[in-house]
């Protein structure tokens, strides 16, 4: 249970400004609590033979003076907590960008994106909005209760014991029925994160169920989860008011309590009028804010809820992260007895192989080799189970899982079959890769990404929006665009993954020039889908089921009349393939 740390204990730092906002919040609660004191001095200068008029003013006076100080440090409170609720907000949101950024690509293709999505947007949500709204009432609600129970006890400690005598139970009850709520709690989530995937999953299949006249076939499925989640919604928020009924019954039947004592005590002689009156006003005070405990209590476990589901994110192994910043003058790279395997399945095993420096070294082999998983895992996005990838030469080799993730990042540039295009200006879609770029460094990358016409051509140049809210960019405009991001980084490494769709001839000698521009001085892996496109690569890495089946450049591998020459006639022949 985080109960009322949550917010330090989620944000891993302290919060500026939550001491002094509790003690305030304690403050108040005695300032609330003070009156009491002067009602039971008034009601009993009020009772005596001859009231003391002055004296009763100055009691009047000194409630009018507290409920004055009450609207100022209300006033504080407010601002204070809206403060820290955000600011906390932020650095959680902070500390969970910068896990998940650490995380191996196995997190987001096995975990359900739903829950990770709902925890990003909802989650933090929930933790902020209920911290701000309960957590000074929450503290003040306990700090009155406690000063009422020590003034009230004072006054006749056998009211006072017979007020709270219920208290217990109602805790109990409490935390009893909460374990029940709880259950459903856990499994309502469980249910709306697999809601919000099959909503994904249908909002993104829409296009192909659509070709395939299957939208209502596949709508029925959603509209059944729909069904079955407003049952279980149901059956949560019943089990969710259970320990708020339970505590409140409890609580109330304290009053029942109080009145059969004061009936009690009244014909036993120990209860005099003043105190009467006194623990009748008191105890609607007493009641009113044990009653909206309840209801604070019930909001503080659905932020605990939440809380444990970021914190659950928050303890997700990362990927091993070195902290070194080594000057890198050797950019090659290599496989040290590599084993590496999605889940269960062995890919590599023993893997050696060297890509040098200033050199292209290309990836051919049939669909599923591992030519993509040995790009990924020099980019890190995976850890190899056994073995050691090397960066430089010699002895002077490091292994790259030494060094910090992002500096080893920042020399690798990825040119992906499909790029990301962020829905934004060409300008900002490039500084991406160097927020810091000139003009003139972004016009000499787009004109070395061919995109030089196309910019000329578009009615804002280079301030024209993109992507889905702007103009329209075609396949092959879309990878220059990353052609040109990568341009601008100017990353030593470039690892290329060739495009496997065909481009009409201009758009792929577009293509083929700026990459030409691209690799220039670069050391360089292709992930090659056509052949032709490498056959004057420095070196061409041939994998068959994760094992290197042959190496060597073109003239070489034609010549040994193995798997290489045999994809390569593959090819040849696939040119005269048409539809008939
Ligand atoms: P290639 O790029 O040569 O087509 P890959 O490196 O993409 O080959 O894939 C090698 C093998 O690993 C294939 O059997 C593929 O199905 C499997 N594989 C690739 N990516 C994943 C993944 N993320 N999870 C599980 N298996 C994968």
């Amino acid at each position: 249970m985080f109960s009322l740390n949550i917010l330090p204990k989620l944000t891993a730092q302290p919060l500026h400004g939550l001491k002094r906002t509790v003690i305030m919040a304690v403050f108040d609660a005695f300032l609330a609590s003070v009156p009491f004191a002067f009602l039971y001095q008034i009601i009993l200068n009020m009772l005596s033979t001859t009231p003391d008029m002055t004296f009763q003013f100055m009691m009047v006076g000194g409630c009018a003076v507290f409920m004055i100080l009450r609207i100022f440090i209300a006033r504080y409170i407010y601002i204070s907590i809206n403060l820290i609720g955000f600011d906390a907000g932020r650095k959680i949101r902070r500390r969970l960008g910068d896990h998940l950024r650490k995380m191996p690509m196995g997190f987001f293709q096995e975990t359900d994106f739903g829950s990770v999505n709902n925890t990003l947007l909802k989650d933090i949500d929930l933790i902020e909005r209920i911290f701000t709204h309960i957590y000074a009432p929450l503290i003040a609600t306990i700090s009155i209760l406690i000063f009422f129970a020590i003034g009230l006890s004072i006054t006749n400690w056998r009211l006072g014991m017979a007020m709270m005598s219920t208290l217990p139970f109602a805790v109990m009850a409490y935390l009893l029925t909460r374990q029940y709520a709880r259950k459903w709690q856990d499994r309502m989530q469980r249910l709306i994160h697999g809601l919000n995937d099959a909503i994904i999953e249908y909002m993104d299949g829409l296009k192909i169920l659509k070709s395939h006249r299957m939208t209502g076939q596949a709508f029925t499925k959603l509209d059944d989860l729909l069904k079955k989640t407003r049952q279980q919604a149901l059956n949560a928020e019943k089990a969710a008011v259970l320990p708020v009924y339970s505590f409140n019954l409890l609580v109330e039947s304290g009053f029942i309590i109080l009145l059969l004592a004061m009936t009690w005590s009244w014909t036993g002689g120990t209860l005099s009028i003043p105190q009467m009156i006194l623990f009748l006003i008191a105890s609607l005070r007493f009641f009113k804010p044990l009653l909206s405990l309840s209801m604070f209590l019930a909001e503080l476990n659905y932020m605990d809820l939440a809380a444990r589901r970021v914190d659950k994110i928050l303890h997700l192994p990362t990927l091993p992260q070195g902290t070194s910043q080594p000057e890198l003058k050797d950019i090659s790279v290599s496989f040290e007895n590599i084993s590496f395997g999605y889940s269960k399945t062995v890919l590599f095993s023993g893997l050696n192989l060297t890509i040098p420096q200033n050199k292209v070294t290309a990836l051919v082999g049939p669909s599923g080799a591992g030519k993509s998983t040995i790009a990924s895992l020099v980019a890190r996005f995976w850890e190899p189970q056994k073995g050691r990838i090397l960066v430089g030469t010699g002895k002077d080799r490091l292994d790259i899982s030494t060094m910090e993730l992002e500096y080893w990042l920042h020399h690798i540039s990825i040119v992906f079959q499909t790029s990301y295009i962020f829905n934004d200006t060409i300008t900002n879609n490039l500084k991406v890769a160097k927020p810091d770029a000139t003009d003139t460094e972004l016009k000499n990358v787009c004109n070395q990404a061919q995109l030089g016409s196309l910019i000329a051509d578009l009615p804002l140049g280079m301030d024209t929006e993109v992507g889905a809210g702007g103009i329209h960019l075609s396949g092959g405009e879309m990878q220059r665009l990353a052609i040109a991001r990568s341009l601008l980084k100017d990353a030593p490494f470039i690892i290329l993954d060739e495009a496997t769709a065909s481009l009409d001839p201009e758009n792929e000698r577009d293509i083929q020039l700026a990459m030409q521009n691209l690799i220039q001085n670069k050391t360089v892996l292709v992930i090659a889908h056509k052949l032709t496109t490498i056959c004057h690569a420095d070196q061409i890495i041939v994998l068959e089921q994760g094992n290197i089946a042959e190496q060597g450049n073109h003239e070489q591998l034609m010549a040994k009349k193995g798997l290489y020459h045999e994809l390569w006639s593959l090819q040849e022949s696939s040119k005269s393939w048409s539809i008939k």
